[in-house]
């Protein structure tokens, strides 16, 4: 065998590269490959794969593949003696085989969706065992991250947030179930008391905002269209007292927009399964008969009993203390929207007016009069017909039939967001909030980064939550691995590394970002996607994270933290402008219907004003910044949600989406990280056996451990290494130098 010794350069990490070593290289469609390096020509490896294929490759890109990694993978990859993708990605595959779909990266816990029930992992026999654990001592779980919150408030007195993320279908919000349930368990009364207890009504809230806020999308049956921050609050005897639930940002284009083979909201179809006399009695029929469900073809999800879950959140609604009255009111006001979205309009006898088009529309016209308790006039001309204030007088201007049917969409939309929001109120009250609580700890349910075929205003706010959650991220990793140097008394030189904070100026600088530019936009009357998309086009012409796509009049890329996404912008100026209009507003406020009137309680005349220019983007912006201080006075858990395949289906792992969603979830972010301060950890005695080999004279005199280290280490002349109270502390890639030193002396 020749030693041809080729060290290499590589992000600030050496890598020797001989005849023999073992190497993952780069694969197009499997990410990484793993393979044995037979021949070195200049810069190249000819490399044999594991699956006996002969491939070419640059010696720059390889890795080199730890031999010594048990077969059933690591439970923390901070024990991978090779901190590199490809490791990470094989260590995770190799877990999930088995069935074992939680690791950690330090205390970041990475959870992959198994996507088939693991009762056996989540019963209460599991929950027994993990209550008083240490960490580390059991295996890797969500209990684990929970029990851990749990003791570091009552011990510590600290409030907890555990951030869940991952994209859509990744397991977010089953992963915060299970931690609400474990909370529940630990924190929850004993005796049975007589009145609901708060754990319960918290676990309920969930059916019960699932039903109006969740949907079947292409990525996952059971999606959450909203983000949720639920802060459970404890009293001094770590009992749960309370709660508040903060959501964010229904997506309100759903309920009169889908396409196949979505759905729109659950809580539809439960109302078209519910029992015959409330059918008669809102004059429903089958979902197919309705426009807002029928343009897609999507109407059944298996496994799902839409008769029998209006039954379950009706239930859910009881214990939540949703009355009766109320529950009535919330699905006649379903039922409204189901009808409002039949009603068509065709052209009128005036120019450019509009008129309910048919017999059949008119009947869903006085149907949704009669639900919504208003005047059947006075809901048609607000569907038709608006008036214009001039100094003069007040005119009724007509809409034409595409007008109106907008103006039909926007109240659906009004109206649901609205009930959705008295939900989520009225939940909050019904738990109540502890005023004496001493701790909490919030759980974060958030959309994860959206990047599509087309991408709107929706994905723009996600992406904008996204950055902000990374920045804080990567601020608490850092602080991590800072303190364990501390610990060690370790000097560490502040490592640089790459923050998002360009970005996030980008967005949400006042002056002069792009939310900032949105409501400029939005005030000025005669805004359109053109003047906008140009006003970006000329304030960021410089700007490293914006580009301006070719072919496109209207379109914007930013590039993301976590890739580049590229924006239509066409309909950013109507999404954003949140505000209803007014004769709207002025229809059901007036709605004999005291729970419609409450939905749209009337304006004073400054809010009236002020509320035409509130939009949505500063809003967002102003909830996210809330988001962030309450986040910024906890201690942070990560949980990484990762999907493993986009079938949904178990046991099938694809590399090329899992590495996509490390890199986009910040874990290989967080490994970056690590890697610029002393990746790789091992404890005086670890290290003697795994490389005693190398100085045998060293070990034949007795020195203790932290010396014996500290002479070989030296007699190897390596630099740039930390010797800390307990451990060596190797800079990157000096493993890989070692071990193949020790392969030699074998
Ligand atoms: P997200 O909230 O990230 O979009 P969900 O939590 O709704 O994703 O999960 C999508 C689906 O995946 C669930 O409906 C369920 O079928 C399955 N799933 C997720 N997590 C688990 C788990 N831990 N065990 C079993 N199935 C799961
Ligand atoms: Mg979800």
């Amino acid at each position: 065998m020749s030693h041809v010794d080729i060290v290499y350069f590589q992000n600030g990490t050496t890598m020797n590269i001989i005849v023999g070593s073992h190497v993952w290289v780069e694969d197009p469609a499997l990410a990484w490959i793993d393979g044995e390096v037979l021949d070195i020509r200049g810069e190249d490896a000819e490399i044999q794969t594991s699956a006996g294929k002969m491939v070419v490759a640059t010696c720059r890109k390889l890795h080199a593949k730890d031999m010594d990694v048990p077969e059933d993978g690591v439970d923390d990859m901070t024990k991978l003696s090779y901190f590199h993708e490809p490791g990470v990605l094989h260590n995770l595959a190799t877990r999930f085989a088995l069935n074992k779909v939680y690791t950690y990266t330090g205390n970041i816990l990475i959870a992959i969706n198994p996507f088939q029930s693991l009762e056996e992992l989540y019963n209460t026999g599991v929950m027994e065992k993990y209550k008083g654990m240490l960490l580390g001592d059991m295996s890797p779980h969500v209990f684990a991250i929970a029990d851990t919150s749990y003791r570091a408030m009552i011990d510590e007195r600290k409030n907890i947030s555990i951030l869940v993320s991952g994209e859509s279908g990744a397991g977010k919000t089953e992963t915060t179930k299970m931690i609400m349930r474990y909370l529940a368990f630990l924190g929850g009364h004993t005796f049975v008391e007589r009145r609901r207890t708060v754990e319960q009504q918290i676990l309920e809230s969930n059916p019960v905002l699932e039903a109006f806020g969740n949907a079947k999308t292409v990525r996952n049956n059971n999606s959450s269209r909203f983000g949720k921050f639920v802060e459970i609050q404890f009293d001094n005897r770590g009992r749960i007292s309370g709660a508040a639930i903060r959501t964010y940002l229904l997506e309100r284009s759903r309920v009169c927009q889908i396409s196949d083979p979505e759905r729109n909201y659950h809580s539809f179809y439960h109302l078209c399964a519910a029992p015959q006399e409330e059918i008669e009695k809102y004059k429903l029929g089958n979902p197919e008969s309705f426009h807002y469900l029928n343009q897609s073809d999507c109407y059944h999800l298996d496994g799902v009993n839409d008769a029998e879950e209006y039954l379950a959140i009706r239930r859910a609604m009881n214990v939540v203390g949703i009355s009766q009255d109320e529950q009535d009111s919330i699905f006649r006001v379903v039922a409204a929207i189901l009808h409002l979205g039949n009603i068509n309009f065709s052209k009128g006898e005036e120019t450019d007016s509009a008129v309910v088009m048919d017999e059949k529309s008119k009947f869903h016209l006085e149907m949704t009069a009669q639900l919504l308790k208003c005047d059947i006039h006075e809901l048609e001309d607000a569907l038709c017909k608006r008036l214009m204030v001039t100094p003069e007088e007040i005119i009724q201007r007509s809409l034409d039939p595409l007008g109106a049917a907008i103006s039909r969409d926007g109240l659906a939309k009004t109206i649901y967001s609205r009930l959705f929001d008295w939900l989520v109120d009225k939940i909050n009250i019904a738990i109540g909030q502890d005023p004496d609580s001493k701790y909490h700890i919030g759980v974060l349910d958030i959309y994860g980064f959206e990047s599509f075929q087309s991408n709107s205003f929706e994905q723009f706010c996600i992406n904008y939550t996204n950055e902000k959650l990374q920045q804080h991220f990567n601020q608490h990793v850092f602080k991590m691995e800072q303190e364990e140097y501390k610990n060690e008394d370790i000097e560490w030189n502040y490592v640089d590394f790459v923050d998002n904070q360009d970005i996030l100026d980008l967005i949400e600088k006042k002056p002069g970002g792009i939310i900032a530019l949105l409501d400029e936009a939005c005030m000025f009357p005669r805004s359109t996607s053109e003047t906008f998309s140009e006003k970006l086009y000329q304030s960021f012409k410089f700007h490293k994270h914006f580009v301006r796509p070719k072919l496109t009049r209207t379109d914007f890329t930013i590039i993301h933290y976590a890739g580049e996404v590229q924006y239509q912008s066409d309909q950013f100026l109507d999404k954003n402008k949140d505000y209803v209009v007014p004769e709207h507003q002025d229809l059901l406020s007036t709605s004999r219907c005291s729970f419609i009137a409450s939905l749209f309680p009337p304006l004073s005349e400054d809010l009236a004003k002020s509320a035409k220019f509130s939009s949505l983007g500063s809003r967002f912006k102003l909830q996210l910044q809330q988001l962030m201080d309450t986040l910024n006075s906890t201690e942070p858990h990560y949980i990484r949600c990762v999907k493993p395949n986009s079938k949904l289906r178990p046991f099938v792992f694809e590399n090329m989406s899992v590495m996509q969603q490390l890199r986009s979830g910040g874990v290989l972010e967080a490994i970056r990280i690590k890697c610029a301060g002393y990746p790789t950890h091992k404890t005086f005695a670890e290290f003697i056996k795994r490389f005693g080999i190398l100085a045998p004279d060293v070990l034949k005199q007795e020195y203790d451990d932290r010396d014996a280290c500290i002479m070989m280490l030296e007699k190897l002349a390596l630099q740039g290494f930390k010797i800390g109270k307990t451990q060596v502390f190797l800079r990157a890639g000096q493993m890989v130098e070692l071990d193949s030193l020790r392969l030699r002396a074998l």
